[in-house]
């Protein structure tokens, strides 16, 4: 019997069958036949230290052998410093609020929660949602999520979602007196690292404000310094009413956290919500941990000078059209829908990425990566993109070729 077919007969048949990994240290992952990758997809966008990080494995090892666990009818020494942290990390000044959770999508849940604490007593129940947005897979943000091959099957989801198109006019357009609140990424990264056009945000806030509204953001891929920013807020020059967290924020940890600003800090009152693990003594620990060595070692320098750099060096690589993203969250626009391929192509010659759509390659690397793992990547991405462009037969083949040969000798 392989691990295939235990993970066949045990595990729900939901993927993720492209490698047994057993080990790990910074950017790269082992499997258990001894093969060696290098992670240039972070665990999409969580290892921002790497694997085995010692700040991390120092973390968790001496706060479980302190207090792993309390309920939360008590505070701990780590969830106080944590939530004062993100506070100063957000700008939100004194009366900032913060709630510790486990996920993603339970971060964007409360965040739904809030939106109706907000909307309700006046009956506003509107939620404005963007095109590609994708916010989680529980039922309440799989409402929030427009794909319909996410929420075919789960319907009825719940009402008052509208989804308004990746343009300021369609935004102003659908931002009505019903509306409680507009959820969105500053950067999507699900629908394959796609930016807002210039104004959205800006606007957004105009028109929040304007409409007495609230103007969330996910920024679960987006902040604890992905895009070289500890949010991507904070590139637009917008304050928010409430931002969530999770991927980078523990390195690896589960953890996730909403951060309101403002009067929206006193919508929730004691018995509206809450979570057993939500913001435990471990989590805690290791957040401060992670986002402080980041601090200590300004490692979003790094994020911002490698993401540059991993930007340039793409764009001259066979297939690659252009780039988008900011900082360590980019995405290779391909010039054909050969995404699966060259994700596949990658794998065989020992690098991970993903293909979040048919023609688009993501990379969220650490933010430790240095001249050794940029080098290795581009060498590796770099024929992995060669072999598919040289194999695959499409309509525009010929003309392709063409070009392609063009470039690779100019290199
Ligand atoms: C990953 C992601 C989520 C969901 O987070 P989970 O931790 O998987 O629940 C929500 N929003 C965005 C923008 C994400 O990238």
């Amino acid at each position: 019997m392989s691990w295939q077919d235990d993970a066949a007969r045990d595990l729900m048949g939901l993927g993720g069958r492209l490698a047994l990994l057993t080990r790990g240290e910074g950017s790269w992952v082992w499997d258990a036949d001894g093969n060696r990758y290098l992670d240039f997809l972070g665990g999409i966008a969580v290892n921002c230290l790497g694997h085995a990080h010692p700040v991390f494995v120092d973390a968790v090892s001496r706060q479980a052998a302190t207090l792993a666990h309390v309920s939360n009818y008590f505070a701990s020494p780590g969830q106080l410093e944590l939530a004062a942290r993100l506070k100063r990390l957000a700008g939100t000044g004194e009366d900032g609020r913060v709630f510790l959770a486990n996920s993603g999508a339970e971060a964007n849940e409360m965040a739904i929660k809030l939106a109706r604490l907000h909307g309700g007593p006046t009956g506003r129940s509107t939620i404005l949602v963007v095109e590609g947005a994708f916010h989680g897979r529980t039922m309440g943000t799989l409402s929030l999520t427009p794909k319909p091959a996410y929420r075919d099957p789960f319907e009825p989801v719940l009402p008052g979602i509208r989804t308004v198109q990746r343009t300021v006019e369609s935004l102003e357009a659908a931002f009505d007196e019903t509306v409680s609140a507009l959820i969105v990424e500053p950067i999507q990264g699900e629908a394959g690292v796609v930016e807002l056009p210039a104004g959205f945000l800006a606007r957004a806030r105009e028109l929040a404000t304007e409409r007495d509204a609230l103007l969330i953001l996910d920024e679960v891929q987006t902040g604890s310094g992905r895009t070289g920013e500890w949010f991507a807020f904070q590139r637009a020059g917008i304050v928010p009413d409430a931002v969530t967290l999770a991927k980078s924020i523990g390195a690896g940890f589960p953890l996730g956290a909403l951060i309101t600003f403002g009067a929206a800090s006193e919508l929730f009152y004691p018995g509206t919500h809450n979570s057993t693990f939500g913001g435990n003594p471990l989590a805690s620990a290791v957040a401060n941990a992670v986002l402080g060595h980041i601090e200590d070692e300004r490692l979003l320098e790094n994020v911002t000078a490698r993401g540059a750099q991993l930007r340039d060096a793409v764009a001259a690589l066979p297939l690659v059209a252009g780039t988008r993203g900011a900082g360590l969250l980019i995405g290779i626009q391909l010039t054909e829908p050969l995404a699966a391929d060259v994700r596949a192509a990658a794998h065989e010659r020992g690098l991970i990425v993903n293909a979040p759509t048919d023609d688009v390659i993501r990379i969220a690397p650490a933010y430790t990566i240095g001249d050794d793992e940029v080098t290795e990547f581009l060498t590796l991405l770099g024929a992995a993109l060669a072999a598919v462009a040289e194999t695959a037969p499409t309509p525009t083949e010929n003309v392709k070729c063409a070009v392609l040969s063009d470039r690779m000798e100019s290199k």
